[in-house]
């Protein structure tokens, strides 16, 4: 993983997951983790090679392509660990991944993979929106919830590391329906982010940008067209929950190969539904014992 210099303090390390790292004096604070332990341990050589420090560790989210490599961190140095209170349940009981997905069944194993569930870690900090510090940097904690809970972004040395509240433009096009859990959420995170003052963003997919206004606002375009093309859906016939799964994947080319990927793009697909039924668009009705979606 390439390690980027954004300012005298801030850097990130780039790459399918980007980490960012602050540092001042003798602290240090890693921003994620990466996917798996060998992600970690590329991030602890490099910083080991530039005798960077490494105290600290700010946990943006628990999505385990962000905190799967933290706990190969927690055993190998000793880092004081920051999450929101929501975040942290997750991250230091993981099963509650899969099991929310799999609708709060105890998840089947093949659900219990790397990619939805990482080992345990510790927090030693349950950090809430507002001002905190590490050594002698202050830095701020932003409420961007939407993709998860209360995923919270981090601010210092006026970078903002924004970590999943928005998609680099090439991964939200990958992505066809992004992962959310709350479209409201999702959309209110990038109003915020627009008046956020900072001098660039790192997204948590993506590249630095100092003009990352305009990704957020493509983000923003690009919710508000998967929520016309589900709210166009539901002008013929009702349609079942599953149909609506269906539908929307065929429509946005997407096929998921496994029962992980498939309760993804439903939760995802379902975080639209319910905007449409909090907007009073649609209802969601159960009848005979069937779960529909209608106008
Ligand atoms: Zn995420």
């Amino acid at each position: 993983m390439k390690m980027i210099q954004l300012t005298e303090k801030c850097f990130y390390f780039q790459g399918a997951v980007n980490i960012g790292y602050i540092r001042s004096g003798k602290f240090g604070m890693l921003i994620d983790a990466g996917l798996d332990a060998q992600t970690a341990k590329k991030v602890c050589r490099q910083l080991t090679e530039l005798s960077f420090p490494l105290t600290h560790l700010f946990i943006t989210h628990a999505h385990a392509d962000h905190y799967g490599g933290a706990a190969y961190i927690q055993e190998k140095h000793h880092v004081y660990t920051f999450a929101s209170k929501e975040e942290a349940a997750i991250l230091t009981n993981p099963i509650l991944e899969p099991l929310y997905l799999f609708q709060g069944n105890k998840p089947l194993p093949e659900l219990r993979n790397k990619f939805l569930e990482a080992a345990p870690i510790l927090i030693d900090e349950e950090a809430a929106e507002g001002e905190h510090q590490f050594g002698d940097v202050l830095f701020e904690c932003i409420a961007f919830p939407g993709h998860s809970l209360m995923q919270l972004g981090v601010k210092a040395d006026g970078i903002l590391f924004a970590a999943d509240a928005y998609f680099g433009t090439a991964q939200l096009k990958k992505h066809k329906i992004p992962y959310i859990i709350d479209a409201e959420d999702t959309l209110q995170s990038l109003e915020k982010l627009l008046t956020t003052k900072c001098l660039g963003a790192v997204p948590g997919h993506g590249t630095y940008e100092e003009a990352f206004q305009e990704t957020v606002k493509q983000n923003l375009e690009y919710h508000q067209h998967v929520l016309s093309v589900l709210y166009n859906m539901l002008s013929g016939d009702s349609l079942t929950h599953e149909q609506i799964i269906q539908k929307m994947c065929r429509q946005f080319d997407v096929n998921p190969p496994s029962l992980s990927s498939w309760l993804l793009f439903r939760t995802a697909i379902t975080a639209y539904a319910t905007k449409l039924v909090k907007d009073k668009k649609a209802q969601m009705v159960v009848e005979d014992a069937i779960l529909y979606l209608k106008r």
